[in-house]
């Protein structure tokens, strides 16, 4: 049954090769993969891919930092034990790995008056991409909760090197009228934020929109 589901999951993955991998702070490594397909796709800021790693048996989910043409790269961390943080970890050129197309709704409100950036380390690869897609003018707030920075894709965000995503939105100068709020992150911090922007500050449910990207004791969040 497994091998069925494997050589299904197989015939409509992407096949890609690793072409480099830099170390950028902690445990976090940008990983630049190739494949000739990625130049037909159409991905939106804030998008992920999954990747089938543990010999094929499982999938996990990382967010694109840039895709251009033939090149897709992503930015892994090995917080935790399981399957993607140990691929993350041994992944060298010429490794090849399978994954899906571009997926996910999580992404930009292009007429949102204001932009609410709130995350922790994994959350700040699809915020830092989708602050990166904003054009100069936008107005932007926010903040990233990490034990390490990363380096930006462009404009940054500031970060907070300890706290909780709460403490962080809490301590923030924000204008009085709703804009649209981007949580990503670990999943109980995130719903808390959404929780506060909503009966706190009187955001619609809409204005807020959360990607959970991990959680204790779960696996392999989607
Ligand atoms: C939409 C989405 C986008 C994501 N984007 C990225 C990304 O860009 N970069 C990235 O590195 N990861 C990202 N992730 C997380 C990634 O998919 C994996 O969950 C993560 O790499 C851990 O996988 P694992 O197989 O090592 O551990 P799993 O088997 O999935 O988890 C094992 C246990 O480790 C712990 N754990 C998992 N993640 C963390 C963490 N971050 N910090 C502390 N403890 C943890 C939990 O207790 C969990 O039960 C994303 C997840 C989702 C759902």
């Amino acid at each position: 049954m497994v091998n069925m589901l494997t050589s299904l999951a197989h015939r409509v993955l992407t096949s890609a090769e690793v072409v480099a991998v830099t170390p950028i702070g902690g445990s976090a490594r940008e990983v630049t993969l190739t494949a000739p397909e990625f130049g037909a796709w159409r991905c939106t800021a804030g998008q992920s891919v999954r990747l089938s790693v543990g010999n094929g048996l499982s999938l996990r989910t990382y967010s694109i930092w840039t895709h251009s043409g033939a090149t897709l790269v992503l930015r892994g961390f090995s917080h935790a034990d399981g399957p993607g943080s140990r691929w993350m970890a041994a992944a060298e050129p010429g490794v090849r790995v399978a994954l899906t197309s571009p997926r996910g709704v999580f992404g930009l409100d292009p007429a949102a008056p204001w932009h609410l950036f709130i995350g922790d380390q994994t959350g700040a690869v699809p915020l830092l991409a989708m602050r990166a897609a904003l054009p100069g003018s936008a107005r932007v707030h926010g903040a990233l909760v990490a034990a390490d920075r990363i380096p930006p894709l462009g404009a940054d965000l500031p970060w907070c090197l300890d706290g909780r995503l709460l403490d962080a939105v809490r301590s923030l100068d924000l204008p009085d009228e709703p804009g649209a709020a981007y949580v990503a992150g670990e999943q109980k911090a995130c719903l808390a934020v959404r929780q506060y922007l909503r009966d706190e500050r009187g955001w619609p449910r809409r204005s807020v929109r959360v990607s959970a990207h991990w959680t204790p004791g779960k696996r392999g969040m989607e």
